[in-house]
C-alpha cells in the first residue's frame, strides 16, 4: 500500500508578471501595469494539478526562506499537497521575471534559485518518499545530476514519467527509465537533435521510443497527443474548447497522465484523461489557477 498517488521532484517559482504596451529594447526602460506574483515552476504545477483531481500528491521541492517560498508552500497546501519534501533555504527561491505585450507575446527572466540547490543528496535523504510513491513525475527545471538520482532512487515497483522541460540532452539512464517520456513539439525536437528527419510527430514517436525509453507521448496542442510504445503508435484526441490561455497545459496533462498511471490506467487511456484535464486548463487564465477538479473534467 502506497501513502502517495504520486511523487513530483521538481521547481517551484515566484512567476512575477508585467504587462506591457511594448516589451523594452536594450537600454531602454518602459513602464508596465502593476506587478502580479503567481505560484508557478514545473514542478510546483505539477503537484498543484495533480492534487485538485484528487491526486495524493507529495513536492520533493527546494525554495528560500522568503516571502515567495511562504508563498509558494501555502498555494501547495490550499491544494492539498503534502510538502513534508519541500526544503526551505539555501538560496532565494526561484523566481521568473515575465513581460507580457498586448499580443500575448512574452520576455523571460528565469533566476532558479534554490531550484538549482536540490541536489543529489537532497534526493537520498528523501528515499522514504520514494518507498511509499506509486509513480515520480520530475521535469528539467533542477540540476540534471538530481534527476539522475531520482532514477537511482526509484523503489522497484514504481513508475518513472519524465516532461524534459527546459530540453536538453538527456544520459540513456534516464531515458531508459522513462515510462513515459512526455514531449511537446519543441522538446521532441531538442532531445532528437540531428535524428530529428521528418516533420511528422508520429516519427518522433518512434524515433524517441528507439532511444530507450518505455514509451513516449507526444502532446500536439489542440490536436491531442499521440502514445507510442512497443505496441504501436495511437492518436488521443483531445477535447473542442475555446481556449484563452495554454499557460501550464503540459503541466496539467503530465499531471493527470501520472496519476491516472499510478491508478492502473493502461497508457492510452491516461492520455485521453490527461487531454481533458489539458483542455479544462486551456479555458482559464493562469497556470495553477486554471488547473480543473475531477468533476470539472468529468462535466467537460
Ligand atoms: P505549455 O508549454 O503551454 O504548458 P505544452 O506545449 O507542454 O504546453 P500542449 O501540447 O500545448 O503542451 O498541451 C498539453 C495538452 O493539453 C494537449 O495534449 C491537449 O490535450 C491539451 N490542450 C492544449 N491546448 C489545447 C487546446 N487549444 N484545445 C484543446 N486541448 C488542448
Amino acid at each position: 500500500m502506497y501513502d502517495y498517488d504520486l511523487l513530483v521532484v521538481g521547481s517551484a517559482n515566484a512567476d512575477l508578471v508585467i504587462d506591457v504596451e511594448r516589451r523594452p529594447d536594450a537600454g531602454e526602460t518602459v513602464l508596465g501595469s502593476d506587478l502580479a506574483v503567481h505560484p508557478g515552476g514545473k514542478g510546483a504545477n505539477q503537484a498543484v494539478a495533480a492534487a485538485r483531481l484528487g491526486a495524493r500528491t507529495v513536492l520533493l521541492a527546494r525554495v528560500g526562506d522568503d516571502t515567495y517560498g511562504r508563498l509558494l508552500l501555502d498555494s501547495q497546501r490550499a491544494a492539498g499537497v503534502d510538502t513534508v519534501g519541500v526544503l526551505v533555504g539555501g538560496a532565494p527561491t526561484g523566481v521568473a521575471l515575465i513581460t507580457v505585450d498586448p499580443s500575448g507575446d512574452n520576455s523571460i527572466v528565469v533566476s532558479p534559485g534554490a531550484n538549482g540547490k536540490l541536489f543529489p543528496v537532497d534526493i537520498q535523504a528523501a528515499a522514504c518518499l520514494f518507498h511509499a510513491s506509486r509513480v515520480v513525475s520530475v521535469q528539467l527545471e533542477i540540476p540534471l545530476e538530481t534527476v539522475v538520482e531520482v532514477v537511482r532512487s526509484l523503489a522497484p515497483d514504481s513508475r518513472f514519467v519524465l516532461n524534459p522541460s527546459p530540453p536538453r540532452p538527456l544520459p540513456s539512464e534516464v531515458l531508459a527509465a522513462c515510462d513515459p517520456l512526455i514531449v511537446n513539439e519543441h522538446e521532441a525536437k531538442v532531445i532528437l537533435g540531428d535524428a530529428c528527419v521528418s516533420e511528422r510527430p508520429e516519427d518522433w514517436a518512434r524515433i524517441l521510443l528507439a532511444k530507450g525509453p518505455r514509451s513516449v507521448v507526444v502532446t500536439l496542442g489542440a490536436e491531442g497527443a499521440l502514445v507510442a510504445s512497443r505496441e504501436g503508435v495511437t492518436r488521443v484526441p483531445s477535447v473542442k474548447v475555446d481556449a484563452v490561455d495554454t499557460t501550464g497545459a503540459g503541466d496539467a496533462f503530465t499531471a493527470a497522465l501520472a496519476w491516472k498511471l499510478g491508478t492502473g490506467s493502461a497508457l492510452a487511456d491516461a492520455a485521453a484523461y490527461a487531454a481533458r484535464v489539458g483542455a479544462a486548463a486551456v479555458t482559464r487564465k493562469g497556470a495553477q489557477e486554471s488547473f480543473p477538479t475531477a468533476d470539472e473534467v468529468a462535466a467537460l
